[in-house]
């Protein structure tokens, strides 16, 4: 049986990960868990799920959940999280907390030797040489959650990494896929949490909507699975059906197909390298989708993920600021602090002003992290 340990259970990702925990009671069980501030779901987890450690965001939803649930251990704050992420009696560590908050405990958790199923794609963005060292030297295995690389982790089992000649990500194009940069210049919150195929949290929606999401990925592909960014492309594909590719040397292409459901990629990280049969999954029917499109990707018009190679390839920390700039000026835009067109402005205004520091230590990028935030804060006033 798998003891698992889950950051960010009350997200999109981490609810969908109780619904397979749900569904394989004999293989999975809940040990421990960590929450922001969502104390409703939290109390539902709590009696679902019965974990025996709980941090949450704040001192004082702890202190509120303990009087109900006195045999729970609860924690709290920054701490709380890496209580959980190396929680003894758990051997995976599903992290699907939002943000570069997630990177300590990630890295804690690699030293103590759990596996650990990635879906916080933050925290390889922003310090994913750290990550991939640390996993390297302890010879703990990361597992993809993150739907296209979880496409391409399938695409290479049996293959030789040598053999490969690119990765092609798809990209669904988000929420103004089809909408110039001239008619992006009023859109709302609203406007942008509405995205056409999948369902997700707050802040990778707005991502999808800025094509960040794209650049992010394609910096985590770097980082996940050693390739250069010159041979990581990016492809419209607007169905969501293929989930990425790999092209290899010989011209072959593997691709993974599937409907968009983030629980057939969560789950295959639970199971690697078993596949269990998922009764609710909706299965893919080609003969009624008939067709699939893919376009190239117009990296004048979607700015962020222009700014995701060049930080990428610049490396160092680079990537560090492109992420927490874009945390800041997401958060801004959710906010009603910043328009939907500043954030690329902010990503490179931040990038732009920063003198990179190469192979930055843990104390270099939570620093650069923090000033990052603080100067979009500054150029926003607030
Ligand atoms: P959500 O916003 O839905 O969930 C985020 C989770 O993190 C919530 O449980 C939230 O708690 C918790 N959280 C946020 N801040 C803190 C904090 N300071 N301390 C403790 N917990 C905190 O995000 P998603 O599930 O959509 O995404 C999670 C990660 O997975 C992101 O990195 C995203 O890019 C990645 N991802 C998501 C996909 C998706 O389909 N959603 C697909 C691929 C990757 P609370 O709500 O209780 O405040
Ligand atoms: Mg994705």
């Amino acid at each position: 049986m798998k003891h698992i340990s889950l950051l960010g259970a009350t997200g999109s990702i981490g609810t969908q990960t109780l619904d397979i925990i749900n569904e394989h009671p004999q293989e999975f069980k809940l040990v421990a868990i960590a929450a922001g501030k969502n104390i409703e779901l939290t109390r539902k987890i709590i009696r679902d799920f019965s974990p025996e450690l709980v941090s949450v965001a704040e001192r004082s939803i702890a202190n509120e959940l303990k009087v109900e649930f006195p045999h729970v251990l609860f924690s709290y704050g920054e701490e709380g999280l890496t209580e959980v992420a190396v929680y003894h009696k758990a051997n995976i560590l599903v992290n699907a907390v939002s943000g570069s908050i997630g990177l300590v405990p990630t890295l804690e958790a690699i030293k103590e030797k759990k596996s650990i199923a990635i879906a916080n794609k933050e925290t390889l963005v922003t310090a994913g040489h750290l990550v991939m060292e640390e996993a390297k030297r302890n010879q703990v295995s990361l597992l993809p959650v993150d739907s296209e690389h979880s496409a391409i982790f399938q695409a290479l089992q049996g293959e030789n990494q040598k053999n490969i000649e690119r990765l092609i990500l798809t990209a669904s194009g988000g929420s103004f896929r089809d909408r110039t940069r001239e008619e992006l210049s009023n859109v709302t919150v609203e406007d942008a949490l509405n995205h056409p195929n999948w369902s997700m949290g707050a802040k990778i929606t707005i991502d999808s909507a800025t094509m960040m999401n794209k650049g992010l990925e394609v910096i985590e592909a770097h980082w996940l699975f050693s390739i250069d960014y010159d041979r990581i492309d990016v492809l419209l594909h607007k169905e969501s059906i293929i989930h990425s590719m790999v092209e290899f040397h010989d011209s072959s292409i593997i691709a993974q197909l599937g409907t968009p459901d983030m629980r057939v990629p969560i789950q295959y990280a639970l199971t690697y390298s078993d596949r269990f049969k998922f009764p609710s999954a909706k299965r893919l029917k080609l003969e009624e989708i008939g067709k699939l499109h893919f376009r190239q990707m117009d990296l004048e018009r979607f700015r962020c993920l222009k700014l995701s190679y060049e930080a990428g390839k610049a490396g160092g920390t680079m990537p560090t600021v492109l992420n927490a700039a874009n945390e800041a000026a997401v958060a801004a835009f959710l906010d009603g602090k910043a328009t939907f067109l500043q954030i690329e402005d902010l990503i490179e205004r931040a990038l732009s002003k920063h003198q990179t520091i190469s192979n930055p230590s843990l104390a270099d990028i939570r620093e650069v992290d923090l000033d990052t935030r603080k100067y979009v804060h500054s150029l926003l006033k607030i």
